[in-house]
């Protein structure tokens, strides 16, 4: 296994990309501007990065549509396109260790996981979606003697995708993997605490022989580059995952603009409903990573913990226990579960959360911040008992390591509870009564449910939510739907 120390001698050799990625080349932003993007494990600068503005916007979106129109992607068979993709995640495995400490160093994120998780992942998500696209047969309708009505996908053409900084290198490649294997152009805007391993995904995609121009990756700020994008008459989808208050944005984008589709992965509160039949150390186990794999900041963090009154204390006692397996520390050092928060002001709005539970609901463990290596962004392990469902604790997405727990007495009143929200990504339930288990999946208002699990995943699944939490879906078979638009084409003979 590598170790820390090896882990910072590469760091400190590690070559970072930071022009933006047109046409094939890196280049700088048309106005010069760039911005620092910091590590938070210690709060030093590590690059300046050109910084998109609507100028660069244009060339990218010029640059994606030319390669569209003359086919040199968009016009490949299926089959063609997959070995190209197939080559790209081959060379993403090839790569594990620098994509991985890019988000890594990026974000905070710990190289334990992204090396395991993100960056295997994103080779994984690659090869499953290059795989998938030559086996997808277009469709003839029951028309009739004398007609022949084709239902043909086709690629919709531009895609403007805008990605946040909690899977930098994942949730990037959820959008690129369907949108470039249904043959569309893409300019990609990474969030503008994470860009990094876009930029090198980019340079990857080339070598493994994508023409110029079908990817464009253009970092920058949400205000001015994603805006941009958003608003692009030229830009056919925009796909986004982020918050729901910048998704609701670019609804209004596109009806500004040119009536672009949207597509939006958005913000969760997600509920684990733990059920007094459950395997109860079991379940406190993977409660303990439904809140605190990659420090909380997962959309569908199990942030709400929903347990029957009779084990409630039992069972919290069980998950403060669990915590122990979760050692905050330099996310480098290979022992390490959870790194520092993304940055000073998230790690500021969750502290703040945690003051306004305080005055909510009982603290039974952590809700301290702390300081290491000059950076004060790691909050470790927050629990909070007795909440009151509608307490701002229970109901605001917090994004971070901070776990409400309510106790319910019904199964109905546990339903009622869990669908109280204004989100609906996911939901966890815990039993070992199948008909319960069933049942209650039924009536959760939530686009995935996790039985005897948390936040189960995988590239044959859809994700993605139904409520504020957005609407279509990432990953799978269904994924393609978003990036093509049926065509009918009827011949009379
Ligand atoms: P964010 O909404 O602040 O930013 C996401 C992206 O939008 C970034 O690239 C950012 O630069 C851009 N952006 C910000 N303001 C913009 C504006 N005014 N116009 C255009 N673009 C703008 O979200 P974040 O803080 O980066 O990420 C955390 C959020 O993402 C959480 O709410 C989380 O739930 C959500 N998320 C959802 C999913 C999902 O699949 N549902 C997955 C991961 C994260």
């Amino acid at each position: 296994m590598t170790t820390l120390a090896e882990w910072r001698s590469r760091a400190a050799s590690l070559k970072l990309r930071n022009g933006l990625y047109i046409d094939g080349r890196f280049r700088d932003a048309a106005k010069g501007g760039r911005f620092e993007t910091v590590n938070p494990a210690n709060a030093q600068v590590l690059t300046d990065v050109a910084r998109a503005t609507a100028e660069d916007i244009d060339a990218a979106v010029a640059s994606a549509r030319r390669a569209f129109n003359d086919g040199r992607w968009s016009g490949k068979s299926p089959a063609e396109r997959k070995e190209v993709l197939l080559k790209l995640a081959a060379l993403i495995r090839e790569n594990v260790p620098e994509l991985a400490l890019l988000d890594t160093l990026d974000m905070g994120k710990p190289i334990s996981d992204s090396t395991t998780i993100d960056a295997p992942g994103s080779a994984h998500f690659f090869q499953w979606h290059a795989e998938a696209i030559d086996k997808l047969y277009d469709e003839i309708a029951p028309a009739g003697a004398g007609n022949l009505a084709m239902i043909r996908r086709v690629p919709l053409g531009v895609i403007g995708a805008v990605v946040p900084w909690n899977f930098p290198l994942d949730m990037a490649t959820w959008k690129l993997a369907p949108a470039l294997a249904t043959g569309n152009s893409v300019v990609l805007k990474p969030a503008e605490q994470s860009p990094l391993s876009a930029l090198m995904l980019a340079e990857l995609a080339s070598e493994a022989g994508l023409p110029d121009g079908v990817l464009n990756v253009v970092p920058g700020f949400g205000e001015d580059a994603g805006r941009a994008l958003g608003l692009h008459p030229d830009v056919d989808a925009l796909v986004f995952t982020g918050s729901t208050k910048v998704g609701k944005m670019f609804m209004g984008y596109a009806a500004d603009s040119n009536m672009k589709q949207v597509w939006l992965e958005t913000g969760g509160k997600s509920p684990n409903l733990v059920f007094a039949d459950a395997d109860l150390d079991q379940a406190a186990q993977m409660a303990a990573f439904g809140i605190l794999f990659n420090s909380g900041e997962v959309c569908s963090a199990n942030s709400r913990l929903l347990v029957h009154r009779s084990v409630q204390e039992a069972f919290t006692e069980k998950l403060i226990a669990a915590t122990a397996a979760w050692p905050m520390g330099d996310p480098l050092d290979p022992a390490t579960r959870m790194g520092p928060l993304v940055e000073k002001t998230h790690a500021d709005r969750v502290a703040a959360y945690i003051e306004t539970g305080r005055n909510e609901a009982r603290l039974v463990h952590g809700g301290e911040r702390k300081t290491r290596d000059g950076s004060d962004c790691y909050i470790g392990a927050t629990i909070f008992n007795d909440v009151a469902p509608d307490a701002r604790i229970a109901k605001e997405e917090i994004f971070g390591p901070v776990l409400a727990v309510t106790p319910f007495d019904t199964d109905e009143e546990a339903l009622t509870i869990a669908n109280s929200s204004e989100y609906g990504l996911a939901a966890s339930v815990w039993t070992k009564d199948i008909s319960r288990a069933l049942t209650v999946s039924d009536k959760l208002h939530v686009g995935t449910v996790s039985v005897n699990t948390v936040d189960a995943l995988s590239a044959m699944t859809p994700f993605g939510g139904v409520k504020q939490s957005g609407f279509g879906r990432d990953l799978s078979i269904h994924s393609f739907d978003k990036y093509c638009a049926l065509k009918t084409v009827w011949v009379k003979y």
